[in-house]
């Protein structure tokens, strides 16, 4: 947000109305999703949004480890949300740092809040999202692929989860920031959205919008997140609908 020494702020928004991308304020970026291309995984999805690459996969429900987080009463579900480190131009430390903690933990309980965890009482489900590219939204990224990996193991869900960020540039409220909007705007405000019961499971904001803004976005966000829910259906369907033409084991 602003700039610091002798870079220069890019231009935002046009005077047609136009983003650095050529996008619409109400437009997402490209968005492509495949299920099921992890073999050791009991699920897996991939997703190209943009500029990002992420990866998920899923194992479980499985024994809990370390064994000390074990739940009676339920299934405990551990997301652990990574950036590579070529996943960004700017040197990044490798492994987990403060920020993919924190993405972690609130990805984790996004997930046990629609996931039937009591059904599986004393297990793990767990949920690994690799960031391979990432152009800002990778937070939202991971759970829009991590929603179909789960699926793809066949676990019990309420609902699949879209989720997009909403932010603020040059005034004006857009759906589904890039890098240089999210750097030099005004706002940023993920979110993560049940269709099914119209609850919101994450909500973060960095930045500042008046209240009539922030409804503004929230309103634009769940229009994108329904968008993203069809392209997270269609992906499913296509696995599925190879898996069903694979030819049937022939009987012993
Ligand atoms: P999100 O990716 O969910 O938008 P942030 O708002 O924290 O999360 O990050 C915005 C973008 O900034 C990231 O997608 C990535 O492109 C970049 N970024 C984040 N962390 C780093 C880092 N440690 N080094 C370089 N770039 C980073």
């Amino acid at each position: 947000m602003g700039s610091v020494g002798a870079k220069e702020v890019p231009q935002l928004l046009n005077e047609a109305g136009r983003r650095i991308d050529g996008r619409g304020l109400e437009d997402l970026r490209a968005l492509k999703i495949e299920a099921g291309i992890l073999n050791r995984a009991d699920g897996s999805a991939y997703v190209e949004w943009g500029d990002n690459k992420v990866m998920a996969a899923v194992y479980g429900p499985r024994e809990v480890h370390p064994r000390h987080l074990q739940q009676n009463t339920k299934a405990i579900v551990q997301c652990r949300y990574n950036m590579a480190a070529f996943s960004v131009d700017e040197r990044k430390r490798p492994g987990l740092d403060r920020r993919s903690q924190e993405i972690s933990k609130v990805i984790s309980e996004a997930f046990e809040s629609v996931l039937f965890v009591e059904e599986y009482p004393r297990t793990s489900i767990d949920v690994y999202i690799e960031v391979l590219q990432a152009n800002a939204g990778t937070r939202c990224a991971g759970i829009v692929a991590a929603s179909v990996a789960l699926a793809d193991a066949g676990i019990p869900m309420v609902d699949l989860i879209p989720a997009v960020a909403v932010g603020k540039i040059a005034g004006k409220i857009a759906l589904d920031l890039k890098k240089e909007e999210d750097n030099y705007g005004e706002a940023d405000l993920p979110m993560a959205l049940v269709p099914r019961s119209g609850r919101l499971v994450l909500l973060q904001m960095e930045g500042h919008m008046s209240r009539p803004e922030l409804e503004q976005a929230l309103d634009l966000g769940v229009k994108g997140c329904l968008k993203i829910y069809e392209v997270q259906k269609e992906a499913l369907r296509a696995r599925y609908a190879v898996r069903s033409t694979e030819a049937p084991e022939v009987a012993a």
